[in-house]
């Protein structure tokens, strides 16, 4: 007989912070730099703990070039100039040549990228490729849809056993066994989520998913308890989204539509009756498969979506808005740091977001 979870499982829409009585003074007083250090690979990050997602149109290197630069209000340390700097997980189809390129000319960058790979044979030679034309290179990002098949386990611990020094980021699952699993077959960091992102249609095509606040309690809850970290990955749509990952115990959180439709993503700008737009789609949809591997293979069904974003200018506008929206938050529930945050958490059950009068 099929078994029937009734445990009520959230998303981000289903709650709001509830304030805090708080001592600080302005948003300018919050630190968002958070510092890590990894289970696996022992290698310490510090920076401000956000990701583009390593999709082909946000996991760009002029993506990495931006999100690269300091955020900070003001505050510069010159013993670690990356800490305050965002992170992007490069898309796995660029060339080694393209990689070789880019670490040369903005070796500044590659403090915080990741390079991805899918978990198949070819994938492994690319990473190991691009690994060794750019040693400077610290982060992999081994992203599949499942991340709960036994041959993605057994992939992950055969990159942690080329790569011991290398911090490994691995998913995407969405509950905490498999989130455990991961962290002892050498990741360092887990992807979570299943079905959330802004194209991705898994929970239509095939009705698998989890509600992504629920998911981010959870994993993170395992991930802790074994010293691991996690990503909150899809799902966020507005910077209260990201602010609620943050305080539903996420380490980093990644963000692919938050990002699109900007100069630094891939694609040419498409004009229709007076209005510019760029094209974002999942990497499963169709046109990321013709475009990579001439089609949809006949045994499977796209998972993901495409659609045309209005044209949003430099990304460093959206970047400022989503850093404005976090520190605001950790102002209206008392945390000076980000670290705080999820410390000083507690959400409430709503209805509804905010009004619809002039939606
Ligand atoms: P967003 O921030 O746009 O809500 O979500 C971004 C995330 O969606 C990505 O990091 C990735 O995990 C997921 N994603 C990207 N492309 C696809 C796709 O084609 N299908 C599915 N199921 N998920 C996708």
């Amino acid at each position: 007989m099929p078994r029937v979870d009734a445990d009520l499982k959230l998303d981000f829409k289903d709650v709001l912070f509830r304030p805090k009585r708080s001592s600080l003074k302005s948003r300018s007083e919050v630190d968002l730099q958070r510092t890590f250090t990894f289970r696996n690979s022992k290698q310490t990050y510090s920076g401000i703990p956000i990701i583009a997602a390593n999709m082909d149109t946000t996991g760009t290197f002029e993506m990495a070039r931006v999100l690269s630069k300091l955020w900070c209000l003001g505050v510069t340390s010159v013993l670690c100039p990356f800490q305050h700097t965002l992170f992007t997980a490069i898309h796995k189809h660029y060339t080694v040549e393209e990689w070789k390129n880019f670490a040369a000319n903005h070796p500044e960058c590659l403090e915080h990228v990741a390079a991805s790979s899918g978990s198949g044979s070819g994938d492994l030679d690319k990473l190991c490729a691009i690994a060794e034309a750019v040693p400077a290179l610290k982060y992999i990002c081994l992203d599949v849809a499942n991340g709960y098949s036994e041959h993605f386990v057994d992939f992950v611990k055969a990159v942690r056993g080329k790569f011991p020094m290398h911090t490994i980021m691995a998913g995407n699952v969405v509950t905490g066994e498999m989130v455990e699993e991961l962290i002892l077959s050498g990741a360092d960091i887990i992807k979570v989520g299943i079905g959330p992102g802004s194209v991705c249609t898994t929970r239509i095509k095939t009705g698998v998913g989890y509600p992504q606040l629920s998911a981010v309690i959870e994993c993170a809850d395992s991930a802790h308890g074994l010293k691991g970290h996690i990503i909150s990955d899809g799902g966020c749509s507005c910077p209260g989204d990201v602010a609620k990952a943050f305080g539903a115990g996420a380490d980093f959180v990644m963000m692919g539509g938050m990002l699109a439709g900007h100069d630094q993503c891939l694609g040419d700008l498409i004009e229709k009756n007076g209005k510019k737009f760029k094209l974002f789609y999942g990497m499963s949809s169709d046109t990321a498969m013709k475009k990579y591997v001439g089609g949809v293979a006949e045994y499977r069904a796209s998972e993901g979506r495409t659609v045309e974003v209005p044209y949003r200018g430099d990304v460093e506008s959206t970047i400022r808005d989503v850093l404005g929206g976090v520190r605001s938050t950790c102002t209206y529930v008392g945390a000076a740091k980000l670290k705080e945050l999820s410390r000083r958490t507690t959400f409430i059950r709503v209805t509804q977001q905010s009004s619809q009068m002039f939606a």
